[in-house]
Formats: C-alpha cells, sequence, structure tokens
C-alpha cells in the first residue's frame, strides 16, 4: 500500500507510480482541520480508492475539494470516487464536458486507437488503469476560474492560478504560500505526446518564471518534488 509523504506542514503528497506505463501522477493533499483538499484526482477509480485507504491510515478528514491542474485524463478520471466538489479553468470544464460526452469502453478505446493511432501509448495506459468502464464517469468542475482563485480554509490559504502553455492551455498551478510549496503539474512539459514535435523541450521560460517565486518545494506531475534550486536548474539546459 503507497502512504502518503509529508512536503511541509498541512501539505502531503501522494506519490506518483514511477512505472511509466501506469501514467499516474502525483496527487497532492491538503489537510486542514475541517477537511482535506486534492490537488488531481489520481488517474481511475482505483487509483482514488488507494488514495482514500492512504487517507484514512493519516486519519485526515473527508475530501471537500478536488482541484483538476488541468483536463488531460490521467489528472482526472478517479474524480468520482470522492464524491467532493471540484475546480477547475474554464477551459478545463470545456474539455471534460466535451470528454464526458463520449462512450467510454474499451470497444471505444479500441475505436480511437484506430482513429489516432499516435495516441496508443496513452490510450493503452487508460486501458490499463480502468479494466471496467461500468459506472465510470467524469467529474466536471462546478466550479470554474479564469485567472486566480483563493480558497480560505481553516487557516491555510490556497492559491489557484492559471498559467496555460504549450502542455494544456487550461494548465493551473496551485500555490500554498505559508506552507511554501507549488505544485505545477505538467504545465512546463512539452506537448502531450500525441502533438510532440522532436524539436519540443520544456517551457523554460514557464520554469524561470515559477521559480522566480519564494517557494521551498515545486511538485510536478510525474517527477520528484524538486527543491526552488533544483526546479531551477531544469532551465539551464536551455544554454546547451
Ligand atoms: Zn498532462
Amino acid at each position: 500500500m503507497t502512504s502518503l509523504v509529508q512536503l511541509a506542514n498541512h501539505v502531503w503528497l501522494y506519490p506518483r507510480d514511477d512505472d511509466p506505463n501506469r501514467v499516474q501522477p502525483n496527487v497532492g493533499v491538503i489537510i486542514t482541520g475541517r477537511q482535506t483538499v486534492l490537488v488531481d484526482a489520481g488517474n481511475s477509480p482505483r487509483v482514488a480508492r488507494r488514495i482514500l485507504l492512504a487517507l484514512d491510515e493519516r486519519r485526515a478528514p473527508p475530501v471537500s475539494t478536488v482541484i483538476y491542474t488541468h483536463s488531460h485524463w490521467d489528472h482526472v478520471f478517479g474524480a468520482q470516487v470522492y464524491g467532493a466538489a471540484t475546480i477547475g479553468h474554464d477551459l478545463c470544464r470545456r474539455q471534460l464536458v466535451e470528454l464526458a460526452g463520449k462512450p467510454w469502453s474499451q470497444a471505444y478505446l479500441q475505436e480511437e486507437l484506430q482513429r489516432t493511432p499516435a495516441r496508443e501509448a496513452g490510450l493503452r495506459a487508460m486501458s490499463r488503469a480502468i479494466e471496467d468502464w461500468r459506472g465510470f464517469r467524469i467529474i466536471t468542475p462546478e466550479i470554474t476560474l479564469t485567472r486566480i482563485l483563493r480558497l480560505h480554509l481553516d487557516g491555510i490559504t490556497v492559491e489557484i492560478e492559471h498559467v496555460g502553455g504549450q502542455h494544456a492551455p487550461d494548465s493551473v498551478i496551485v500555490r500554498l504560500p505559508e506552507a511554501r510549496v507549488m505544485f505545477v503539474s505538467d504545465c512546463y512539459y512539452p506537448p502531450p505526446p500525441p502533438q510532440r514535435r522532436p524539436s519540443d523541450t520544456l517551457d523554460w521560460d514557464m520554469i524561470e518564471r515559477l521559480a522566480g517565486e519564494e517557494m521551498d518545494l515545486f511538485v510536478d506531475g510525474h517527477g520528484l518534488p524538486r527543491t526552488r534550486d533544483e526546479f531551477r536548474r531544469l532551465a539551464v539546459e536551455r544554454e546547451s
């Protein structure tokens, strides 16, 4: 069983699966006196149920809110398990409303694979993550933002800010000013594999902009948490 890892006061991480074929990203966990807020949902109901077990182990209060960092499936498809409010960018909502209308099933994944062979790796990971599509539901964000939204939860500030970028135009970052932790998710990554060209790189400007903030830890979607120096060093490659 995977346990939560503490990052700072009130801030935890349900760590990613480091098997890249699983495509199971980091899930941020903010535990206040009365509620738990998640940054992303896990890639499937199965992972979401494991996250609930890890929360139980810590005796965390119920999950009140799930913040979607962007609309990619691996960050969203576990949401139905929590019965919580969901927050995302306007564009994230638009994209998920469209995805929610698809006839999700193994047969549908097969059709998608024939239509868009470039999506093979993602579709295979999706099919591994969700073995049974009966009862599967995409939860579209109930609360949306266009630029910035602040939550004030039992004395803890959670700032959600739209940054967009080449990976997903709906990307938001989640900043915890008191804990000095920032969840940056995939916002500085290259475009997702089906749209990626060999010349694509990390988004150096995005890294430099975010690393300019006085945070101690930067947590991306699929890697280990980084100190500010480690995060900034990602952009040093740019010169080479
Ligand atoms: Zn992504």
